[in-house]
């Protein structure tokens, strides 16, 4: 244990390798899904990824809100990502920040590269992310969460995206970084990818990492990625494999 003022810095990884929760380095936190909680909603999911719990609900393609931003030849994708006031320890001020307003951004470009906008336009597709609980990795979550709502709406998609964050802990590259490790580890860097293609449709880094480290985390997320990938495959399979169910039209084959 190391001191920063009053501040204790925790072990992050022990001599024989194991993170603080017991995982190796390229292990990830446990992860449920369930497609469609919401019955209001066109497409929902809830995701349970170690102690985060997100929601996420997707409406339209309907009609264009506010109204100048609509666009005639395509669907505009408008998510917003939200951290409750209660889903962390110091409560957080309720309402839209700099740091929302950014992942909402972030996310809504990746869902832009894989989204058939074309075939809606001058109407707006709607994704909606509510952070319950927060213990680091919440956009990714979230991204994760709001892929599974739009496949549930039958958004016509490429593909599903998928997304972890990987860092740099005590030296190590890790996969699926909790709160401590975010906290107190040297780098924090979320990534989303579209399995089928290969294609990176985010990446954001914080700290540092030399070319070596960063070439080797691109690596571990992108298995970390494909690895969630075949989970959300699953989810979908459990709630759209029950007999006389359709299949919805934005799941890839
Ligand atoms: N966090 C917090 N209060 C805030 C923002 C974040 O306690 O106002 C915590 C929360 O647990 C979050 C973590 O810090 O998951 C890491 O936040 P970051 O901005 O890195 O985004 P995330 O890793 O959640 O995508």
């Amino acid at each position: 244990m190391g001191n920063v003022g009053a501040k204790e810095i925790p072990q992050l990884l022990s001599a024989d390798g194991r993170r603080i929760d017991g995982r190796r380095l390229d292990e990830l936190r446990s992860i449920t899904m369930k497609v469609g909680p919401l019955t209001r909603a066109d497409g929902s999911a809830f995701v349970e990824w170690g102690e985060n719990k997100v929601m996420a609900a997707v409406y339209g393609p309907r009609e264009v809100h506010p109204r100048h931003l609509m666009q005639t030849s395509k669907a505009i994708i408008q998510c917003r990502y939200n951290m409750a006031a209660f889903s962390v320890d110091e409560r957080k001020r309720p309402g839209q920040d700099r740091r929302s307003q950014e992942i909402s951004k972030v996310i809504t470009e990746a869902f832009e590269s894989v989204v058939f906008t074309e075939e809606f336009p001058k109407t707006s597709i709607d994704v909606y992310i509510e952070v319950l609980q927060a213990n680091a990795g919440t956009r990714c979550a979230g991204l994760v969460a709001a892929s599974l709502a739009l496949a549930d709406a039958g958004i016509p998609m490429a593909d599903l995206v998928s997304a972890v964050a990987v860092g740099k802990v005590a030296g190590r590259i890790a996969l699926d970084l909790k709160k401590e490790e975010d906290n107190f580890g040297e780098a924090d860097l979320p990534m989303a990818l579209v399995p089928q293609s290969g294609r990176l449709v985010l990446i954001q880094m914080e700290g540092h990492m030399n070319r070596d480290e960063l070439r080797q985390a691109l690596d571990l997320g992108t298995k970390g990625c494909r690895e969630i990938y075949e989970r959300m495959r699953e989810a979908l399979r459990a709630k759209y494999d029950t007999p006389g169910r359709a299949e919805p039209a934005g799941v890839p084959a």
